[in-house]
């Protein structure tokens, strides 16, 4: 069993995949992404990593490394092992940082998708007989086309909600007796608002549990709450990126991320220095999609170790309370690092905000904030006045909330932007 292996056994298995992934990069034609990037640092041949040593002396790389030489080769940049014909998925990243960035899959590298999101699944307790409903398009934006993917390969129904409108998603999990639902955590409370106004209860659908990526809102207390309360479902959370792959996912502990470190190193370095740290940056390398890997990634995103083993028995690493955020993300105000799920987990506590934005607006050469609420049924300007008091509480900051046109903030299927700049 993978994900209980003791840790000398798992870095065998590791460096066995990791000496596969390493013959790949140097065959002819191999691939000219890693091996320029890593000639740059003195890396000249496969016979240069030879340890763990070496391979932590492995540049780390960046999405910016891989922008570049994308808009420079275009228009799938040069992180290619194989010829072109060999890949049979094209993807895209979401966007919401910046250039979509392009991807493309191999009939090996799609199927070990499928395989991550299965360890994701299952650690939600899903299996054969459940039926699984994706509220999605289906377009370029990777997301869940491999949840989908992923489902199919556990055994469970997999039930594609694109091309229609959450009102139509809810008559379609209703008439298929949908037991699970995967999307982003935002998603799963704008389809339970839907429900309460075109009258239908989507806490007596059979909907057990939730599955959601994408935004850290699953790992945020009061935003699981309150799924779980709307759907009267267990809610787990789960992270993965385009670039990277399915890598994080919860257990029935549900005490932050697992890694899932059969198909990822995980490292977590102080992105100031790069030494090695107990909290810091989330650094990863996939193991199973030789055709266009990555390696000694930073993501961007800040984690912490947990030290003690889960109590699920699970071996893998666990990141405690799951992203904390993403270092890209973060804003100072006043001199206080603020990150935007802070704030969320505080205005998720209260049951009538239904949306909220944060505006950051630059005052002098500072940058400031206020936060913008819809509210339903209730009086709005005593919502507004407890918010700013447990803002305050919560984050040592007097940020002024105000109230917004009901149905006038956005909506988002996908990852969404819930930090705005604003000119003053
Ligand atoms: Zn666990």
């Amino acid at each position: 069993m993978l994900e209980t292996l003791d840790h000398a056994r798992l870095r065998e298995y590791q460096w066995r995949k990791v000496g596969a992934l390493l013959d790949a990069i140097y065959e002819t034609p191999g691939n000219a992404f890693w091996r320029a990037a890593w000639a740059r640092a003195g890396v000249l041949a496969r016979g240069d990593v030879a340890s763990w040593d070496d391979f932590q002396r492995l540049p780390c790389s960046t999405k910016r490394d891989l922008v570049e030489d994308q808009a420079t080769h275009p228009p799938f940049g040069t992180n290619l092992t194989y010829p072109l014909e060999r890949y049979v998925r094209v993807h895209q990243t979401s966007g919401t940082t910046g250039v979509p960035l392009r991807w493309l899959d191999t009939q090996a590298s799609w199927e070990w998708w499928a395989h991550c999101w299965r360890f994701v699944l299952a650690g939600a307790g899903l299996g054969p007989g459940d039926r699984v409903y994706f509220p999605f398009s289906f377009g370029l934006f990777i997301g869940f086309w491999a949840g989908f993917e992923g489902a199919r390969a556990l055994g469970a129904l997999a039930i594609p909600g694109g091309g229609a409108d959450s009102v139509a998603r809810l008559a379609a999990m209703q008439a298929l007796g949908a037991t699970a639902l995967v999307c982003t955590p935002s998603y799963a409370l704008h389809l339970a608002q839907t429900g309460r106004e075109c009258g239908v209860d989507v806490s007596a659908l059979p909907v057990r549990v939730t599955v959601h990526a994408g935004e850290p809102g699953a790992g945020i207390p009061a935003v699981r709450a309150r799924i779980e309360e709307s759907w009267s479902a267990r809610a787990f959370d789960h992270a993965g990126m385009t670039e990277m792959g399915a890598y994080g996912y919860e257990c029935a502990a549900q005490a932050g991320l697992h890694v899932n470190e059969s198909e990822f190193i995980c490292e977590v370095l102080d992105p100031a220095t790069g030494a090695p740290a107990r909290e810091g940056e989330l650094v990863l390398t996939n193991l199973g999609r030789f055709g266009s890997p990555v390696i000694r990634y930073r993501t961007g995103d800040r984690v912490r170790v947990a030290d003690a083993p889960c109590a699920c028995g699970r071996t893998f690493q666990r990141l405690e309370d799951g992203i904390l955020g993403r270092l890209d993300d973060m804003l100072i105000l006043r001199g206080v690092n603020v990150f935007p799920s802070a704030v969320e987990g505080i205005v998720r506590r209260f049951g009538a905000v239904e949306e909220f934005q944060i505006e950051v607006f630059r005052a002098g050469e500072l940058d400031e904030a206020r936060i913008l609420v819809e509210v339903t049924d209730s009086d709005g300007a005593a919502v507004c006045a407890a918010l700013q008091e447990a803002l305050r509480a919560g984050l040592g900051l007097r940020l002024p909330v105000m109230l917004a046109a009901p149905r006038s903030l956005p909506r988002f299927e996908l990852k969404a932007r819930r930090v705005v700049r604003r000119p003053k």
